[in-house]
């Protein structure tokens, strides 16, 4: 019998809870435990592709250029590269707690962390309209100095009186460079580390050459195009929820452990899923579902290997 095929999507809390400054030990301890819980997914036999996010990884390394320049007149990376320097030391870390996880089960397997580029489309609506915020906070006058300087745009950061966020697109992914190759090595048993925070984000000109896209790029809708394009079986979220919920946290709250496809989009039309944390989720299972994936997974990264957790969406019910 063929292998099954899965991609895990591992979101913030997995790697760095909300409560933590971030220092290496508590991302390695927080990883370690995360990856635990992969290791009955071996146990069945199944091969792995890990996705994973970014979002405070990449937002120190932007506070840390913006620092650079101001202190020692470092030049500022673009987006692309910081992302890249994302994949890189994550994927990383991600590997190395992975061996030793491995180790500790007696389990044999490479694990390969591979640079990812993610291709939007240039002229994506979302280029009119930037959303993501991303970066340290500026006040006013920083804000205006940056636009003059850098063209960069800003917004009023809800959070903090006075102060002021870049903002850049959020394209939807279209597709992702080195698919048979990803395949390939998962196919063969290897686990593969891909598409980390969402790809590094390019886009191809008239003369098809890849240039840099200043954008960011949404880690499950990436992770759902990824695990479409290489074939998976099965797609998991991994983030820090048990379930997902219909009217959640009001009085009615109510969860839902099998959904299948049409219920959900009911439920995401109906506006059920808060947006930019669990609408692009659900979206992102739903579009791997409608490419022909059999089952996409939400739950808590802590409670994956304890199988009575997690909403489980299907096209058909399936208990
Ligand atoms: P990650 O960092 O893992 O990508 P997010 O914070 O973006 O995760 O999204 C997970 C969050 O989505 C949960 O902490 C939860 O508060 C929120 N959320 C919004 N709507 C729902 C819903 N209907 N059911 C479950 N969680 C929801
Ligand atoms: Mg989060």
């Amino acid at each position: 019998m063929k292998n099954k095929l899965a991609v895990v999507a591992l979101g913030g809390n997995a790697l760095l809870r909300g409560d933590q400054i971030g220092t290496i030990d508590e991302q390695e301890e927080n990883t370690m435990l995360t990856l635990e819980n992969l290791i009955f997914l071996i146990n069945e036999g199944y091969n792995l592709v890990i996705t994973h996010g970014n979002g405070p990884q990449v937002g120190n390394i932007l506070m840390r250029n913006d620092a650079g320049e101001q202190m020692y007149n470092i030049a500022q990376m673009p987006v692309d590269i910081c992302v890249a320097d994302s994949q890189g030391g994550i994927g990383y870390m991600i590997e190395r707690m992975f061996r030793n996880v491995l180790n500790r089960h007696g389990i044999n397997k490479n694990v390969i962390c591979i640079v990812t580029q993610v291709v939007v489309d240039g002229n994506d609506k979302a280029f009119s309209d930037p959303q993501k915020r991303i970066g340290k906070i500026y006040t006013k006058d920083e804000a205006d100095r940056m636009h003059e300087k850098k063209g960069w745009q800003f917004r009023e950061e809800v959070k903090v009186e006075g102060g002021f966020r870049r903002v850049v697109p959020s394209p939807v992914p279209v597709d992702i460079m080195n698919i048979p190759i990803i395949r390939d090595l998962a196919m063969q048993g290897n686990i593969v580390i891909a598409a980390g925070g969402g790809g590094v984000p390019v886009y191809f000109d008239e003369k098809k050459d890849v240039r840099p896209a200043e954008v960011v790029i949404d880690k499950d809708l990436a992770s759902s195009l990824l695990a479409s394009m290489i074939g998976a079986d099965e797609f998991y979220i991994l983030t820090d929820v048990p379930y997902i919920y219909i009217n959640y946290k009001k009085p009615d709250e109510e969860i839902k452990e099998f959904l299948n496809y049409e219920d959900t989009l009911k439920y995401l039309n109906e506006g059920h899923f808060a947006k930019g944390s669990m609408a692009p989720k659900i979206e992102a299972c739903l579009n791997f579902i409608k490419n022909g994936g059999k089952m996409s997974v939400i739950t808590e990264a802590f409670k994956l290997a304890d199988k009575k957790y997690g909403s489980k969406i299907t096209m058909e019910y399936e208990k």
